[in-house]
């Protein structure tokens, strides 16, 4: 079946089309050139944004795919969590879809379709299997029993969330909005080891993070020697900061694949696209004898085929479609997978 995916959960009008596990569409309206000069998503910009673009989208992903919307087999739509009124826009629109063309509405979790969205890549998850989620708003493990089912969680963070991190630690060094991208290319050019920040609940002995003393640490750090009017290497205190961040990800991530006795992690969201938290995270589950599935970096960020990969296996599960009259929920908990 021909699944259009619809995300609208934050800047981004994505819509992606896939049949079965392959992927057919991928298109993106973004409106971050419209936030970024606030350091920060305005919510009712978004919205508008949302509303302009998603028609033009949903043509684009067609044209892409070389499909017309009478092909569509069934709508999925990211439900929630997100920006209220964001959601808003995607959930009507993909209700108006799925009336109008007569078939079945999914209404998906954002945070399961980041997990999910592996699938186009690296084909069916292996059952069960660990998903470490890191993303703007959300840094959680998660045992994954299967795709199509609601998910246990692990642990979480119980602050700041990774993503977050790396968006205030930009900000602190003069890097723009959002700064995880920024973080990770001018720590290219810097050392890891350079500066030795902290690494919050690195071994408390819980499967949760803690990343707001190290924001705060950094910050500090950095004010400390611009007031001592030493000079500050942005790639230097980039780097270390990115290498307190991968460490717990990854070392916290290998504590649950061993506490579980689960062999496969899936690493999902926004800072999975990091590119050392990639070689790291390879590194040490070669070391633990653990297989890693990590998206390639464009699908790891918010996109409609993650909400389409995700709606084919609710589809191929026999799960029951949505009711037509699904709420946006802001607030839906990591731990529902579809409503
Ligand atoms: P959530 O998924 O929790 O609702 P979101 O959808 O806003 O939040 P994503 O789009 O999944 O978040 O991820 C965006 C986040 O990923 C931002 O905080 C951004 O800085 C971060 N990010 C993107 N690329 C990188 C990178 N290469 N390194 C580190 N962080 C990155
Ligand atoms: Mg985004
Ligand atoms: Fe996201």
């Amino acid at each position: 079946p021909i699944v259009l995916g619809i995300e609208t959960s934050c800047d981004e009008t994505g819509v992606g089309i896939v049949r079965g596990h392959t992927l057919l569409a991928n298109t993106i309206a973004s409106s971050m050139d419209e936030h970024a000069r606030f350091g920060g998503v305005v919510p009712e910009v978004a919205s508008r944004a949302h509303l302009e673009a998603m028609a033009p989208t949903v043509e684009g992903a067609l044209a892409a795919a070389g499909l017309r919307l009478s092909d569509v087999d069934a709508v999925a739509v990211t439900a929630g969590p997100g920006l209220a009124g964001a959601l808003l826009v995607g959930v009507a629109a993909a209700k108006a879809y799925a009336m109008g063309l007569g078939v079945p509405l999914y209404g998906v979790n954002h945070l399961a379709a980041h997990v999910a969205v592996d699938q186009l890549e690296h084909g069916p998850l292996p059952k069960p299997a660990i998903a470490l989620l890191v993303s703007g708003g959300h840094s959680s493990l998660l045992l994954v029993p299967d795709v199509a089912q609601d998910v246990v969680s692990l642990g979480s963070t119980v602050d700041d969330a990774a993503g977050e991190a790396f968006d205030k630690v930009a900000r602190v060094l003069g890097l723009p909005f959002p700064g995880g991208p920024y973080i990770d290319r001018a720590a290219r050019e810097g050392s890891g080891t350079a500066v030795a920040f902290p690494r919050g609940k690195y071994d408390d002995g819980t499967l949760d993070f803690s990343f707001s003393g190290l924001k705060t640490a950094v910050a500090r750090w950095v004010e400390a020697r611009e007031a001592a009017g030493e000079p500050v290497s942005v790639a230097d205190v980039a780097a270390s900061f990115q290498e307190a961040v991968v460490d717990v990800l990854t070392r916290k991530a290998l504590q649950a694949c061993a506490r579980y006795d689960v062999k496969d992690l899936l690493i999902g969201g926004g800072v999975a696209a990091n590119s050392r938290l990639r070689v790291l995270a390879q590194e040490r589950c070669d070391a633990a004898g653990v297989r890693l599935r990590v998206p390639r970096p464009g699908l790891c960020t918010d996109n409609g085929a993650m909400v389409a990969a995700l709606g084919a296996n609710l589809v191929a599960a026999g799960v029951d479609p949505s009711s037509l009259d699904i709420p946006a929920d802001s607030s839906l908990p990591i731990t529902t997978v579809h409503v």
